[in-house]
This record gives structure tokens, C-alpha cells and sequence, in this order.
């Protein structure tokens, strides 16, 4: 056996392999003590190898779904070694001690899951391959629960932004690549081929060339190829549920970077989960396919006006009439999750109640269109869904006269073809019908025959039918004669065979085998009209997910009383009463105990007023504006209302959102150059129509360098990237660039003093902030009276001398404006490039060459 199973084993590689012994999947060596420690079983030991006691663990087969989700969810990979013949098989094969032969039949990996128990019904489940095809990147993701796939390239640099969007929880690359993301797992290269996987796609969809589904560059079809050879692997040849690639163009989605999804907590808050995410306050989805839509929407803002105003104007409709919203909502509310039934089913991991969940699905469907065509006003975005919610009348009809009301979720029992499908399965089931009846009959018969009241004819797994009497009264069956043969003597009982007994039970028996085989070969039909059927049901699953995030949003926007934004294609922006959704829902929750309402606020940007440095005390809710417009941004982009009472977006090709370092702990690099990192990036990406918020930049640092960083920063922001901007600093000194940059204004939060206290107002002002309330903030913190008078004291101290000197700022006034720096500086590269033209290097002494390098070089660093 072990042979066998190291074998496998090796098969597995990493996995760790799920070996079938009868009732149980036992895990041996390193992987029974990874299993052990991660789902806390124990640790036994099953005979030798080499001398050593092999570790031995095991989960019982009926239960392997919840084990399985556990140790997926701590980051294992899985190989399922399942026996493929049966134990009498294997002796007609070899003998009586013949092994069973066994075979891995899947890999179980968290990117390739269907069932249900093992997928969070609102979140997708993403697989993505990259690879790099001639300094292009190429990025292949799939769903497979759901079957949806896309393909995109990137430069290298943009990679990790890809991947933050998709949010993949498998990532697959080839072998030996040097730029591949950290956690990705490496794959034979060969997969990584364009052409193999272009051929692959063609194959897997029927088609002569992709060109129907969209352009496809040697990238994206290189990683089709990987991510298709990985899915071939892992499923063991069966492949699941792909529904034609989609090229996706960066262009038609707002770019953010991973660290501006985590700064916003787009999809997970800061902490991790999805409580306190803008999600979080946002889903009112009744579905989960609604819930995963509008995850992805959030992730993927649209930057094309008519698709958004046509998501909008759907939103606004089911807005305005909440009485249909309510009909449509309840509705939803019931329908099955079709989407991913249709995932199993093609995956061939499908139960007789999905192909149920898929008529339901289907039938109701057709509902939503019957009830939405009776309206005449449609919006257009509707109009287009609803040939996608009908159509499936044939498939249901057939589902229907096929299928029980409520099949069950496995086959092994039968019972889920309906009555009046088949006749011949009808037959059957009576014949069986009628033995039961008939054995029901044979034990009054025996009773009375034997004079035995107790006798019972009863049935298990083992012995299958057989008579039952109490051990005081078995003697008189005992007898040759009685008609009885003796099987099995119990305490108390003793159980016996009896001819017309055996007989009814081999016809249950048989005409039980029948019926089973006879409604396997229905479900194999039933799921092959489904396969059939997939890009038009995956499309109708489609359709009712939009329709939810739809209703969900005009929900949410009731519930809040939000605006519809009006999106225009401008550089500007123009909120009135602007709030933060997150921030104000966990101040209603506190409400009660010293009740705080949200403070909301505007905020004004254009051309000529595009960035806005905003001081003001600690806590007192720089962040919280900072982040509340980035916010109403993408709600607006993503084709919803958004928490204000009147919104004017411009179009925003990216947004970045940055926190000055000393928020951001527990990551590789020093905070600090993290917070450089990014903000390079910003100065590198941010067009003019992209919106910024920094909150704090240069606060990692000391002082004149933090100050020196940001003050830069803000120069480099309006003169060259010239985007809309808030930038939030406690740094008093950055109020100056007001009177070098014309198109900042300065800004502050609302503090007040009273009877010594610091109250803050949560509002946003016009200027500059009056003073630092850095005491006030330590005071209210509980920081002990004593510490805050010493305090106050050294700033008293360290205000004097700074005015003897003329202040932190002093000599910043005479030094040259941003642009005028930069020119010069291009001034003195052009003047040395000159002079490398100028330079006859074949003339020079090696002695002068080296000479003129050194010239050269104090010239161009004369630091
Ligand atoms: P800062 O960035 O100025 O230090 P924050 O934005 O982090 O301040 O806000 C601190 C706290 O103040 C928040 O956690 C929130 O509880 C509260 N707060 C912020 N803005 C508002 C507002 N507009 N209305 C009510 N409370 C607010």
C-alpha cells in the first residue's frame, strides 16, 4: 500500500493528498501533521517505513467538505486520491489480496472550488495567471464558479495594481520567472505559450478565431495558456465552467493602486474583513451574485460617461419608484444563486438540486421580465437586459416534467427524476413499490403462521431483509422445517432468512439498481441540455445581478437620502453636504451613549481652485473629508448615488489616495519609504484629470525633512501633475505656497476652545488654521495635566527662538518657484550635454579624459 501511496504522494507534490481508505481520507508522514495542527485532529500512527512509525491522520468522507474548507482557508493545496475500482474488483483482478486501485481525481485549491460550502456566496473567487511576454505582462483571471474570465496586459509596473483590482485567491505563473508575484505558485513554462493557449480557447468554445470575443495581444493569450494548462491539471482533464474571454482595457476603468483600495478600504477595511469597508456600508444586494457584481464595480469604476449615466439612470429609476424596487427586491430575494449552480454543474460536480436551482432560477427569471415589461418608461440599460431574462423556456419546461419540486444534493439515493418522466423508471419504482407492500404483508403472514406476536421483518445495510424474533421464541424456527434458515443470533434476538422474503427483496433490490441507473442516465441528459445551454443561462444570472446592484444601490440611497450625481466630463468637482458612508454609519451606531452626528461638508475644485490644503487640529476630520470625496468619486464612477445632497463629478482617470507614514506599521519596508514609494508614484502617474488626497505626507520623518518633502510635493503636484488635490498637513508652513501657487486655496477644520477644552467641529472652514491645537488634542487625549504644562512650557521656548530667527520657514521666501527650479536645472543639463557633443574623445590622453570626467561630474552634482 505504501508504494501506492507514495506514488500518488509524488503525484501530488506540494498538495497534500487526501488518500481514500473505505469510509475515511487519510493523510500520512508531514502531511497528517500539517493536517493535524491545522484542524486540530489527532495524530496517530499506521505501521513502519523505513524503520520509523508513519504519522497518521483521517477525516470520515462524509464530513471531508468542512475539513477541506478549513485547511483551504489556511493556505493548503489539496490532491484527492479517490479508489476507482471497487474491493471486488480488485480481487478478480489480482486475488484476494490484491490492492484497490486508486487514482487522484482532483486538486482542491482555493482557486478552483465550486461548492458552495467552500465559496463566500458575495465574494468572487478569482484565478489569475501572469506571465511576461516580451516586457508585456499578460494577466488571465477566471471565476470558475461562475465561468466569467478575462484577459488584460499591463507594463510590469502596473502589475501589482492589476492584481489588486482582481483580488485573485490563486495566482499561477511560470516557472522560474523572477518577477513573479510573491505567493504565486509556479507552473511548467511551456503552459505560458501564446499560441497553446490561443489553440486552447478556439478548442474550448468551438470557434475558428477569437477575434468575436475581442483583440487578444501575445500576453494576454500566453497567460490564457498557462491559466488553461493549471485549470487541465488541477481538474484532471475535466474542465469547468469558461465562458468566452473578454479583453479588458485599462482605459475603460478609473485606475487605483493597491495602496489606494487599502487607503480607502474599498473592499476590506484596514483591520481586514469587510466590516467597517465602504462595501460593507454600501450592499444592500438580496443576492450573491448582486453582492459579487457590486464588488466588482467598486473595484472597477467606469470612466466612460455614457456607461455610467447608464448605469445611473437605472439606479434613479427603481430610486424613484419604490414600489416596484420592493416587488423586484422580494423576488430576488428567493432565487438561487444560478450563477454557480451553473458552475458545478459544468464542472461535473453537479447535484440533482443545482439543476433544480437553475430551473427555479430560470423560471423566476422569466417573472422579473413579465412583471418589468409591463412598464413602458424603461431605461435603456434595463431595455438591453431584458432579452436576457427569458428564453429558457424549453430548458425549464424540461427541468420542470423532468425533476421533483426540491431534488436532493446527492444521486446516491435516487428519488429526484419526478413521476410520470419515464415510464419505464415509473415501472420500476412500482415493482419495488409492490415488494414492499408484499414484504409488508409477509410479516402479518409469519406472525400468524408462527404465532410469534414479536416476530418483525426488518432490514440494514448488512444482511439486507430478514426476520427478527425474540431469543425466547427463536426454537421454533430453528427447526429444518419451519420453512426459516438461520443468519445471525443476537443478545436477546435471533434474525433468520426466509424464501418468499428473499424473493420480494432481490426484486427491491433489483428493480432498485434499475431505477438508480435509470435516473443517472436522466441526470447525465438534464446536465448535458445545461452544458449546452451555459453562455445563455451565465448571461441570465448576469442580468439579475445588475438589476440587484441596481435596486441595492437605490436602496442604500433611500435609506440615506443620497444624490444622484450629475458625472460630467470636466476637470472639476462640486459637493455640497458631502459625507463619509462608513464614518457616518458608525457614529449613527454609537448614537446613544453621548450621540454625535456627522458634520457634512462641501468641497469645490476646478482649473483655477484644484488643490486645497487643508489644516486644523488632530481628530479633527482632515482624513475623514479627504477620504469622504475620493469615496463620493468612485460611487459616482461605479454607477451609483452617492452621500451628499448634490454631487458634480468630473471624470477622474485615477484616483490615489496616501497616509503619511506612521499609520501604515507592519509591512516589509521602513514606513517611510513605503510612504516615498507611493508617493513617487503619484507624482509619476496623476494626469490632470486624475484626483489625489494626501493626508499627511512627510509626516515619517523629522521635521525640516517632512516639511522640505511635503512642501516639494505640493509644488510638484500643482505646477506639473496639476490634478485635482486635497492635501492634509499639520504643517503650518505649507500656508505659504498659497501666495506662489494660484491654484491652491487653503483650508482648515473647525476647532473651538471653551472653558479650556478643545471642541471639535468636524468643519471644514475657508483660510488657514488659526493656531495648533497639538496640547489641546494631548489634553483631550488624557495625556496628565503635569506632562501638558511641562509642554507647554518647551513650545513657549521653542516659539521664542523660532521668532528670533524668523521661523521654521524662514528663507523660504527668497527661494525660486518650483517651475523656476526645474527650468533651471534643465538649463544646466542641456549646457553639459553640449559640451559631451562638443568633447572629440579620440583626441584625449587617457590622463585628460579622466580629468574632463571629473570636470564633468563636480559640474553636474557641484554638492
Ligand atoms: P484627522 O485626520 O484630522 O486627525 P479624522 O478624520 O481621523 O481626523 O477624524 C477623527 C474622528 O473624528 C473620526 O474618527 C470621527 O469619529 C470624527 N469625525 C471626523 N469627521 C467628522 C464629521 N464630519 N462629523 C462628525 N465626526 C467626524
Amino acid at each position: 500500500m505504501m508504494t501506492q501511496y507514495l506514488a500518488l504522494k509524488r503525484e501530488a507534490g506540494e498538495c497534500l493528498l487526501f488518500y481514500r481508505m473505505g469510509d475515511f481520507f487519510e493523510l500520512f508522514f508531514d502531511d497528517a501533521r500539517e493536517a493535524a495542527r491545522i484542524l486540530d485532529i489527532a495524530l496517530t500512527t499506521r505501521g513502519e517505513h523505513g524503520g520509523a512509525p508513519i504519522p497518521m491522520c483521517g477525516v470520515p468522507v462524509h464530513a471531508a467538505e468542512s475539513y477541506l474548507a478549513r485547511l483551504i482557508r489556511a493556505g493548503c493545496r489539496l490532491a484527492i486520491a479517490e479508489q476507482v475500482e471497487t474491493p471486488e474488483a480488485a480481487k478478480r483482478r489480482g486475488g484476494s489480496k490484491a490492492l484497490v486501485a486508486r487514482d487522484i481525481v482532483r486538486f482542491v485549491t482555493a482557486g478552483t472550488l465550486t461548492e458552495e460550502a467552500l465559496l463566500e456566496p458575495r465574494r468572487a473567487n478569482v484565478l489569475a495567471a501572469v506571465c511576461e511576454v516580451r516586457g508585456a505582462i499578460g494577466i488571465a483571471a477566471c471565476d470558475i464558479s461562475t465561468g466569467r474570465m478575462e484577459l488584460e496586459d499591463c507594463a510590469p509596473e502596473m502589475l501589482g495594481a492589476a492584481l489588486a483590482r482582481l483580488g485573485p485567491t490563486e495566482v499561477v505563473a511560470p516557472e522560474g520567472w523572477e518577477q513573479a508575484p510573491d505567493d504565486a505558485i509556479a507552473r511548467p513554462a511551456a503552459g505560458f505559450a501564446s499560441d497553446a493557449g490561443e489553440a486552447k480557447l478556439k478548442d474550448l468554445h468551438g470557434v475558428a478565431t477569437l477575434d468575436g470575443f475581442g483583440q487578444f495581444g501575445r500576453a494576454m493569450l500566453a497567460a490564457a495558456g498557462g491559466l488553461l494548462a493549471y485549470l487541465d491539471h488541477v481538474g484532471r482533464g475535466r474542465m469547468p465552467l469558461l465562458l468566452p474571454p473578454v479583453a479588458r482595457a485599462p482605459a475603460q476603468t478609473m485606475a487605483m493602486d493597491e495602496a489606494t483600495r487599502a487607503s480607502l478600504e474599498v473592499l476590506a477595511a484596514s483591520q481586514g474583513g469587510r466590516k467597517g469597508s465602504l462595501i460593507d456600508a454600501i450592499d444592500r444586494c438580496v443576492t450573491g451574485a448582486g453582492a459579487r457584481a457590486l464588488a466588482e464595480d467598486l473595484s472597477a469604476p467606469l470612466t466612460d460617461l455614457a456607461a455610467i449615466q447608464a448605469r445611473l439612470a437605472l439606479v434613479s429609476w427603481l430610486h424613484d419608484d419604490p414600489l416596484l424596487r420592493g416587488d423586484l427586491r422580494t423576488v430576488l430575494r428567493a432565487l438561487p444563486d444560478i450563477g454557480r449552480a451553473l458552475g458545478r454543474v459544468v464542472a461535473g460536480r453537479g447535484s440533482p438540486r443545482d439543476l433544480g436551482q437553475i430551473r427555479d432560477g430560470l423560471a423566476e427569471a422569466r417573472r422579473v421580465r413579465d412583471h418589468l415589461a409591463q412598464r413602458e418608461d424603461r431605461p435603456a440599460l434595463l431595455d438591453a437586459l431584458m432579452p436576457a431574462l427569458g428564453g429558457h423556456g424549453a430548458l425549464t419546461d424540461l427541468y420542470t416534467r423532468a425533476l421533483v419540486p426540491s431534488p436532493p444534493t446527492t444521486r446516491d439515493q435516487g428519488g429526484y427524476i419526478a413521476e410520470g418522466y419515464d415510464a419505464a423508471l415509473d415501472a420500476l419504482r412500482q415493482t419495488s413499490g409492490h415488494a414492499r407492500r408484499a414484504i409488508a404483508a409477509l410479516e402479518a403472514k409469519y406472525r400468524a403462521e408462527t404465532g410469534i406476536a414479536a416476530l418483525k421483518i426488518r432490514h440494514n445495510g448488512v444482511l439486507g431483509y430478514f426476520v427478527e424474533v425474540p431469543a425466547r421464541a427463536a426454537d421454533a424456527l430453528m427447526a429444518p422445517e419451519s420453512g426459516f434458515t438461520h443468519r445471525q443470533t443476537m443478545a436477546g434476538a435471533v434474525r433468520f432468512n426466509a424464501l418468499a422474503l428473499h424473493e420480494e427483496a432481490s426484486r427491491i433490490a433489483e428493480s432498485g439498481g434499475h431505477a438508480l441507473a435509470a435516473e443517472e442516465a436522466h441526470f447525465e441528459e438534464l446536465v448535458a441540455h445545461a452544458v449546452a445551454a451555459r453562455e445563455a443561462i451565465a448571461l441570465t444570472a448576469t442580468a439579475l445581478a445588475r438589476i440587484d446592484v441596481a435596486a441595492g444601490q437605490a436602496e442604500r440611497a433611500a435609506e440615506g437620502r443620497w444624490a444622484l450625481p450629475h458625472v460630467v466630463d470636466a476637470p472639476c468637482l462640486a459637493i455640497t453636504g458631502g459625507r463619509h458612508p462608513v464614518v457616518e454609519a458608525a457614529l449613527a451606531e454609537t448614537r446613544g451613549g453621548g450621540a454625535q452626528r456627522f458634520v457634512a461638508n462641501d468641497c469645490t475644485l476646478s482649473p483655477e481652485d484644484r488643490l486645497w490644503l487643508i489644516g486644523g487640529p488632530n481628530m479633527g476630520g482632515k482624513s475623514t473629508f479627504l477620504r469622504q470625496n475620493a469615496l463620493i468619486v468612485l460611487l459616482a464612477q461605479a454607477g451609483g448615488f452617492v452621500p451628499a445632497d448634490s454631487a458634480t463629478v468630473g471624470l477622474v482617470d485615477r484616483l490615489f489616495s496616501r497616509v503619511g507614514a506612521s499609520d501604515n506599521l507592519a509591512r516589509g519596508r521602513s514606513t517611510f519609504m513605503v510612504e516615498m514609494v507611493e508617493t513617487a508614484a503619484i507624482l509619476a502617474q496623476a494626469t490632470e484629470r486624475s484626483f489625489v488626497i494626501l493626508d499627511e505626507v512627510g509626516r515619517g520623518t523629522s521635521t525640516y525633512d517632512g516639511l522640505a518633502l511635503a512642501w516639494a510635493v505640493v509644488e510638484a503636484v500643482h505646477e506639473t501633475n496639476r490634478c485635482r488635490c486635497l492635501f492634509a498637513t499639520h504643517y503650518h508652513e505649507l500656508t505659504r505656497l498659497a501666495e506662489t501657487c494660484d491654484a491652491l486655496s487653503l483650508h482648515h477644520v473647525r476647532a473651538r476652545e471653551w472653558k479650556g477644552d478643545l471642541v471639535l467641529l468636524h468643519e471644514l472652514a475657508e483660510g488657514p488654521a488659526d493656531k495648533s491645537y497639538g496640547l489641546a488634542v494631548a489634553r483631550l487625549a488624557g495625556v496628565p495635566p503635569a506632562v501638558v504644562k511641562r509642554a507647554r512650557a518647551v513650545l513657549d521656548k521653542l516659539e521664542k527662538g523660532r521668532a528670533a530667527t524668523g521661523g521654521l520657514a524662514a528663507g523660504l521666501d527668497d527661494l525660486p518657484l518650483f517651475a523656476a527650479a526645474a527650468a533651471a536645472e534643465e538649463e544646466q543639463c542641456d549646457e553639459l550635454r553640449e559640451r559631451l557633443k562638443a568633447l572629440d574623445v579620440d583626441a584625449l590622453s587617457p590622463r585628460e579624459a579622466l580629468d574632463e570626467l571629473y570636470r564633468l561630474k563636480r559640474e553636474a552634482d557641484p554638492g
